[in-house]
């Protein structure tokens, strides 16, 4: 039977972005000599640098009443979920049983060979029942293929790089995820964090 498809989601997923969250001013952010330059905030707020020392993107989380801009993540909200494994539709934990954690992951075309052994992702877990909510109302759903993780590594951040250039700053965000460690992100600004797929196995919807 073909399955039924729903024109409009009657969920919005709690990792969504809305468009009336502002992200912080550029004007908030200075470079910081440590004695090694790199990106800061003129008034640092605790929980803005993390244990890899990435400083995060400002943006306001208040909300959740503007239009919902379902291409995008909210970079507070997606970076709480897969920190601590929440679902990123409803924000419970993630479904975990002795094979791992549920992410809904598909194939890239950056994945390595071993996929989904290796792969990484930007997409925080789910609980089994929004799990099967996204298979039945998201459009990309034929792609999903569910996974336990058993080693769900932190591995990286996505975000954008600035550069100062006397007047002003200078912005990139076509760099590539970099994974903790990695000199360049002493100037980026990350939005989103990346964990590394390790002992997984693919499943069954449960
Ligand atoms: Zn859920």
């Amino acid at each position: 039977m073909p399955r039924k498809m729903l024109s409009k989601p009657t969920v919005t997923p709690f990792v969504v972005a809305y468009d009336d969250e502002q992200g912080g001013p550029e004007n908030d952010l200075i470079i910081h000599f440590t004695p090694e330059p790199r990106l800061a905030y003129r008034v640092p707020q605790p929980g803005e640098r993390d244990r890899g020392g990435v400083l995060w993107a400002r943006v306001e989380r208040t909300s959740r009443k503007g239009r919902p801009l379902y291409n995008l993540m909210n970079a507070d909200r997606q970076r709480e979920c897969m920190y601590d494994l929440l679902c990123q539709v409803c924000s419970e934990p993630a479904s975990r049983n002795e094979d791992g954690w549920l992410f809904l992951d598909w194939r890239m075309p950056q994945d390595p060979p071993t996929w989904p052994e290796g792969s990484l992702t930007n997409m925080p877990p789910v609980c089994a029942g929004c799990a099967r909510v996204a298979v039945e109302q998201c459009p990309h759903s034929d792609r999903f293929v569910p996974l336990r993780v058993k080693l769900p590594r932190l591995w990286g951040v996505s975000g954008v790089a600035y550069q100062w250039t006397g007047t002003g700053w200078r912005t990139d965000g076509t760099i590539p995820w970099l994974k903790y460690g990695d000199d360049r992100l002493r100037t980026v600004l990350a939005s989103q964090l990346i964990r590394e797929l390790r002992k997984v196995t693919v499943v069954d919807l449960p």
